[in-house]
């Protein structure tokens, strides 16, 4: 399981973090700001260095309370995920966030709400979200994440750290070049090209990684091209614009949930085989083949 040294984070954020957690001046509300896939696996290790039971080396990863938070089931790791499309995060659930904060921890200690793809929140659930971050309940608290921070009002920043995943990684050729393959592969009939394509990642998680990312990019690009709107954010238009002519839209839709799904996975299971059939098969899935 992972702990703050193995997310892929620079250093300079790996000892801000450390530094918190050993001060124990964690602060009630947290915004990590960078792609999903990283925002949202180091969101869930604070959650469980958090609520971990062990004195030091947070999350230790073998309390209960680091089992259960790693098998999402830790009562006091609250989850709420907003999707694609803008307001998306619906007020309901930021009240309801809202509501359970001021109810007392399960376990007696920290209560965790991770709020992810913030930026799909509408300003009227911003503000819903605005009234506990003004006053939060003691013991609490609350990690947004989102691809820049600038997507959320500044109301919203001024009560929250500030954490932000700065793009160090250089380019990943092999990764925007496998990607572009896979959505080449999704059109066609046969899984065998599909097979070939994705044949590598099994042995390499940091390509995996980035590929699911490119693949997010790509499959954005399409969701929104196919209502009619502009999107480049994967500079794939071939394979984007061949994406639109033969998936409908709202397969293009359970396309980036897919990557989605295995983003989350990929957190918590090591094993690379299973991981990249599941993706295979599940894309062929959504994209109806
Ligand atoms: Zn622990």
């Amino acid at each position: 399981m992972l702990n703050l040294e193995q997310c892929a984070v620079s250093e300079a954020v790996k000892q801000k973090l450390d530094t918190m957690f050993a001060q124990k001046r964690v602060p009630q509300a947290l915004i990590i700001e960078g792609d999903y896939a990283r925002t949202t696996e180091l969101a869930r290790v604070l959650a469980a260095g958090l609520v971990c039971q062990s004195q030091d080396n947070k999350p230790c990863g073998i309390c209960s309370s680091c089992i259960k938070a790693h098998a999402g089931s830790h009562p006091d790791i609250y989850l709420a995920e907003g999707g694609l499309t803008p307001r998306s995060f619906k007020v309901d659930a930021v009240r309801a966030v809202r509501s359970d904060a001021y109810v007392q921890s399960q376990e007696g200690g920290c209560k965790v709400y991770l709020l992810f793809r913030a930026e799909s929140m509408s300003a009227e659930a911003q503000n819903a979200l605005l009234k506990v971050l003004e006053e939060p309940p003691a013991q609490t608290v609350f990690i947004l994440t989102c691809p820049t921070a600038h997507l959320l009002l500044q109301t919203i920043r001024s009560r929250s750290q500030m954490i932000t995943l700065d793009d160090t990684a250089e380019e990943h050729p092999e990764a925007i070049r496998i990607a572009g393959e896979i959505a080449q592969a999704l059109i066609q009939t046969k899984e065998i090209q599909m097979l070939q394509v994705t044949a590598p990642l099994i042995k390499d998680k940091d390509l995996l990684k980035e590929v699911l990312n490119q693949l997010t990019l790509i499959f954005r690009d399409a969701c929104v091209q196919r209502s009619g709107g502009n999107s480049f954010l994967s500079d794939q238009t071939e394979q984007v614009q061949a994406l639109c002519r033969a998936i409908p839209k709202a397969k293009l839709f359970q396309l980036e949930q897919v990557v989605n799904e295995i983003q989350n996975a990929m957190v918590f299971h090591a094993n690379m085989t299973i991981l990249v059939t599941v993706l295979c098969a599940k894309l062929r899935a959504a994209a109806g083949r």
